[in-house]
């Protein structure tokens, strides 16, 4: 089960929008769904470095189940531009409402947890930031620029908002060079209305393809949850188009849904449902496939990242 504990919920409603929605009871996870808790020494570990760092990370924030595992092997998702979202996901835990200004230090901070943690491979994701400008994506230029000098080795996986009326934002990020941009479809297109209001599935579609025009050297990414009442040709419709736009890796894990008010979970889709999308998704050509109730766009993402430059190269060789 996923716990929230909100100390600020006096001051500032971490999900205002939801308040008065009608609760949904959270339906009790099936056996197949089990999680490692946290506590050992370097799960400490990094939860200290986070902190001293003043980072966000969208493991606590979206009260990810697999953060006993990841942090126990110093992998945290750092969340950068502040803790709260100018969208209003029906699945999503983190916290929604007018955020605070960039802070100016924090690509900073982010590269100097990178080098402390030691990471090969680092995740850096984002609330959306409707509010300025360029939807933050300076902010993301100069937190890549921040790690490539601080730790030259490690490569970068981003998973950006979707930049949606923001021009010039998806060409500068792309300029970055990161190793892997990852934009989640999050659900199929007919949900798009009740589970991501505020997004618009053609244009995620195309800002994936537009990566792949900009630099084809860089990786593309997209993860969709599944128990959101999708049908399974819904679902590999979504594959096909995200093969259309060349996207190289699909994630596709089960929705939990974290607290009443917020999406219900339909269904709970079986571990042979999950092989038998994997399989499918394979034969239609993408490079490389995550599908499992518990994966997450950035669970083993290091792992993923090198079996997938290992896939690119024997696919050229
Ligand atoms: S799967 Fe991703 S978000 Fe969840 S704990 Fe691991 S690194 Fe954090």
């Amino acid at each position: 089960m996923v716990t929230v504990i909100d100390t600020q919920r006096d001051v500032r409603p971490r999900h205002p929008e939801k308040e008065h929605k009608p609760a949904n009871p959270v339906k009790k996870k099936p056996a197949w769904i089990k999680v490692r808790a946290g506590g050992s020494p370097v799960y400490e570990e990094t939860r200290k470095i986070v902190q001293e760092n003043n980072l966000v990370t969208v493991c606590q924030e979206a009260g990810c189940p697999n953060i006993g595992e990841c942090w126990s092997q110093k992998h945290a998702t750092m969340m950068i531009m502040g803790d709260t979202c100018t969208r209003a996901c029906a699945f999503c835990n983190v916290r929604t409402g007018v955020p605070n200004a960039l802070d100016a230090k924090e690509p900073e901070n982010v590269a100097n947890a990178v080098a402390k943690l030691g990471l090969n491979h680092v995740v850096i994701t984002s609330v959306d930031r409707d509010d300025l400008d360029d939807g933050g994506a300076q902010h993301f230029v100069e937190t890549i620029e921040a790690i490539r000098a601080a730790s030259p080795d490690t490569t970068i996986e981003i998973l950006t908002p979707d930049f949606l009326r923001k021009e010039g934002a998806i060409e500068a990020v792309a300029k970055a060079k990161p190793d892997v941009f990852n934009h989640n479809l999050e659900t199929v297109a007919s949900n798009y209305l009740t589970v991501r209001p505020g997004a618009r599935y053609f244009h995620s579609i195309r800002l994936l393809q537009q990566v792949k025009e900009i630099d084809p050297s860089i990786f593309t990414k997209s993860g969709i949850m599944v128990g959101l009442g999708e049908t399974r040709n819904e679902v590999l419709q979504l594959m096909d188009d995200l093969r259309t736009a060349d996207v190289d890796f699909i994630t596709i894990g089960q929705y939990l849904q974290p607290t009443p008010h917020h999406h219900e979970v339909i269904d709970f889709v079986t571990p042979d449902e999950f092989k038998a999308y994997e399989t499918t998704a394979y034969a239609k050509g993408f490079l490389m496939v995550s599908s499992t109730p518990l994966t997450r766009s950035s669970h083993h993402a290091g792992e993923d990242f090198a079996k997938l430059r290992a896939a690119r190269e024997a696919k050229l060789s």
